[in-house]
């Protein structure tokens, strides 16, 4: 099963829920992709074992060939090729490697470099299988390191996918192909106005999905009221706790100082393949 565990609101709980999730579970791939600022393994602590560069194919223009026609800038919808007085020029931060400025260029001046955006990693904690990723500073595409990452799921073992924050392109492209989606959420309004949102997204992807609510307790009802009227399963609730969020802090998990939670997580986990499968 590959379980995705996501919120449209970063600061949720979304690490808290992946991480002792997979520690509770042991057995199992968890792959942090959260590129931009992956934390997963301040609390799994895995052996870092190897890193693998993540590259982007940019355009290169040769000169001798380009007739400054302008094309290719006149095609490029993210301004990534600029026709100036002074010439052709390419921004490569900007461009998203669609390969239209090619195919519009009749002169056959355009050829490819790579780029390196950024680099994932691979480690091992006791039975977990654990990956994490890192978009270089600057850089602006996630979704290169985050197919990168995927690449590392395996068929023969579950997987947890700790999604980015949000709801743009580097959350659906994490999202694709779960078989599940755990939305972590916490009772709000900012809360709930994000998962509303992440609630559409996965509905448009046909991804089955349910809700963990975390720092049960505080806020209001809004959340239960809605998921009661979408018929969204609420998974779990994780009572607001100082002291999880003291361990949370400390870069430690809880599975230790609260093994019933632990016990849930692990329950809620076989109780979703149970219903996919
Ligand atoms: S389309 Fe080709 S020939 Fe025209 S400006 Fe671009 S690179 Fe030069
Ligand atoms: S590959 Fe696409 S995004 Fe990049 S410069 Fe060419 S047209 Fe623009």
């Amino acid at each position: 099963m590959i379980l995705s565990i996501a919120s449209g609101k970063g600061g949720t709980g979304k690490t808290t829920v992946s991480v002792n999730l997979a520690l509770s579970l042991g057995q199992v791939q968890l792959i942090d992709c959260d590129v931009e600022e992956p934390n997963d393994n301040i609390f799994i602590k895995a052996d870092i074992e190897g890193s693998q560069d993540v590259s982007v194919e940019i355009p290169q223009i040769d000169p001798e060939r380009c007739l400054n026609c302008g094309a290719c800038a006149n095609f490029c919808n993210f301004n990534a090729i600029v026709d100036l007085p002074s010439g052709i020029k390419i921004f490569p931060s900007l461009c998203h490697s669609c390969g239209g400025c090619k195919l519009v260029c009749q002169n056959d001046a355009i050829s490819w470099k790579d780029k390196k955006i950024g680099y994932i990693r691979r480690g091992k904690k006791d039975d977990i299988l654990f990956y994490d990723g890192f978009l270089d500073v600057g850089e602006s595409r996630p979704t290169p390191i985050i197919k990168s990452l995927k690449y590392q799921i395996g068929t023969d073992i579950d997987t947890i996918l700790d999604c980015p924050p949000g709801t743009s392109c580097s959350f659906l492209e994490t999202v694709n192909g779960s078989d599940f989606c755990i939305l972590v959420t916490e009772q709000t309004p900012f809360g709930f106005n994000d998962l509303k949102i992440a609630v559409e997204a996965l509905k448009k992807m046909d991804i089955p999905f349910g809700v963990v609510i975390n720092r049960d307790g505080i806020g209001d009802d809004e959340i239960e009221i809605f998921c009661k009227k979408e018929t969204i399963p609420i998974l779990l609730k994780i009572p607001y706790n100082k002291d999880i969020a003291k361990l949370y802090s400390k870069g430690e998990s809880f599975i230790d100082c609260f093994p019933e939670i632990s016990r849930q997580l692990v329950y809620t986990f076989y109780s979703i393949k149970s219903m996919i499968t």
